[in-house]
């Protein structure tokens, strides 16, 4: 008998922690899961999944308008009722959240509903009662960051916004990465006047500048007023309940909502890490090697929390991976090369590997193939949206190492791409494979003439 109430202790039931504690307990191993706040966490919750819903919805405001040079006669101008999309969002995120549990419930791990402290190398402490384990795998996720400043505690993040009694009439999105960049798009495409601001010279930092640009020009021609070079220095609520921003450039903009997505910070505080000797960064993330172990050898992290990429399906693969080293005995490391990401803006970013600037700074000799062209769907709908497409490939290996896209469904295409430049695919290969006619994505395997 294990001296040990558990083999594993895991903290939180997020998109790492459930992967995690499920797998592992139909392995047999011993699994306690603690949760103190939804199953499922961010992503299932306050993240992707209601996001892309009401990307979904924000769609449809263009799509109905488009569909008259199809033929359709929309004899009554469409209404956007925000109630109901707030609560059928609601409604399927219950949904979801019965899904975990029963996932939990039938592979055997024990769901502990509280919050987990950390009180020593193999204890755990979950609404005063102690659990002790030979492992505990720390996945409690991040939590959005809004700096303060005279005001700041007047707007929004991302959580709240899920939940909103009434929708705006006008916002103004503060940031310029993933976060801002989608909101901006749902507010707009759902009928908010939409202000976005970010602090430095052109949003999206990191990803491929042809993209930014674009992307840049296609958010605008939607309708949402981009303010570069821009802070909100302070915010007053005004008698009649709206908020008043006094910018750094002196403007001052009014607004029903100010929704900030400026980060997220690691959920560490008050955690009990550091107390036992878990080395924490200043920004609070936990710092793991390759095993995902910390400096304490028995506490492992993974997921948001020990910082870096922050993506579902990365935590997903950390669990796994994190598996089959300590319970399969493998020393196989997660590749964290070529993983593919979308933002799902109006109209949508795809992209995985080496951005242009990128590819030149890393493997110097290079050809950039770009297309840019008005999908065949907009010769009758009307809108001017534009579709990118940006091939980067290695000279010297005829290696295709980046691919871009900024057009409608660019990450369910990017997620094919992916998989090629995974195999190693060059050039060469993407130019013998024959197209399916007519698609956007056709464009991958027809260009030719590098720029
Ligand atoms: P989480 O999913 O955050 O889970 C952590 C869990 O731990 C939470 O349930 C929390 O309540 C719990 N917890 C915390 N502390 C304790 C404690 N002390 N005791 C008990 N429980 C605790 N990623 C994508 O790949 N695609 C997307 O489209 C996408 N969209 C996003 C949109 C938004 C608005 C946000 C905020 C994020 C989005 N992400 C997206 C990122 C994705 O949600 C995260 O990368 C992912 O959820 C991280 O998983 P995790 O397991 O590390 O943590
Ligand atoms: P990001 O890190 O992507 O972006 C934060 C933005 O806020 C940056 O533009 C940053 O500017 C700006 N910022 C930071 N601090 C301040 C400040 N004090 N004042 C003004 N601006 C500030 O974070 P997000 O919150 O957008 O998203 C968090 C993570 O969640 C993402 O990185 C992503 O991994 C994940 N996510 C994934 C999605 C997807 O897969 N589709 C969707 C949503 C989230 P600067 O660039 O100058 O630093």
């Amino acid at each position: 008998m294990s001296e040990f109430d558990f083999d594993l202790f895991v903290i939180g039931a997020g998109s790492g922690g459930v992967r995690v504690a499920r797998m592992a307990a139909a392995q047999g191993v011993r699994v306690a899961v603690a949760e103190d706040m939804f199953l499922g966490g961010t992503c299932v919750n306050v993240g992707c999944v209601p996001k892309k819903l009401f990307v979904y919805g924000a769609h449809y405001g263009e799509e109905f308008h488009e569909s008259k040079g199809f033929g359709w006669n929309l004899e009554a101008k469409p209404v956007f009722d925000w109630p109901t999309l707030r609560n059928n969002k609601t409604n399927e995120i219950k949904r979801l959240n019965g899904v975990y549990k029963n996932l939990l419930d039938n592979s055997g791990a024990t769901l502990l509903n509280g919050r987990a402290v950390v009180t020593g190398a193999h204890e755990v402490e979950v609404s005063g009662r102690r659990y002790t384990a030979e492992r505990i795998l720390v996945a409690t996720g991040g939590w959005p960051f809004v700096p303060e400043f005279p005001g700041s505690s007047h707007v929004i993040n991302s959580n709240d916004v899920f939940e909103l009694d009434t929708f705006p009439g006008d916002v103004i999105v503060v940031g310029g990465g993933y976060i801002a960049v989608e909101f901006a798009g749902i507010f707009n495409g759902l009928g908010a006047k939409t202000t976005q601001l970010y602090r430095g010279e052109l949003f999206l930092r990191g990803f491929d500048q042809d993209v930014r640009e674009f992307v840049a020009e296609e958010i605008t021609k939607k309708g949402v007023e981009l303010k570069f070079n821009t802070d909100i220095e302070s915010v007053e609520k005004l008698p009649n309940g709206r908020l008043q921003a006094k910018l750094n450039t002196g403007e001052v903009l009014e607004a029903d909502q100010i929704l900030y997505a400026t980060g997220r910070k690691a959920k560490t505080t008050g955690l009990g890490l550091e107390e036992v000797g878990v080395e924490l960064r200043d920004n609070g993330s936990i710092v793991v090697n390759d095993f995902y172990q910390t400096s304490v050898p028995s506490i492992f992290a993974l997921g948001d929390v020990k910082g870096g990429i922050q993506l579902t399906p990365v935590a997903l693969a950390e669990g796994m991976t994190f598996l089959a080293q300590q319970y399969q005995g493998s020393q196989k490391k997660l590749d964290y090369d070529l993983i593919a990401t979308a933002v799902f803006c109006q109209p949508n970013i795809g992209t995985v590997g080496l951005s242009e600037e990128q590819a030149r700074e890393q493997l110097g000799d290079i050809k950039v193939f770009r297309s840019s062209f008005r999908a065949m769907k907009h010769t009758l709908s009307g809108s001017d949206e534009k579709t990118l497409m940006k091939m980067i490939v290695e000279t010297a290996t005829d290696k295709v190492v980046g691919i871009h896209m900024v057009g409608a469904d660019a990450g369910e295409i990017i997620q094919g791409m992916a998989i090629a430049l995974k195999a190693g695919a060059t050039k060469a290969v993407f130019d013998e494979t024959i197209g399916i006619h007519p698609t956007s994505a056709e464009e991958f395997v027809t260009m030719r003439t590098p720029v």
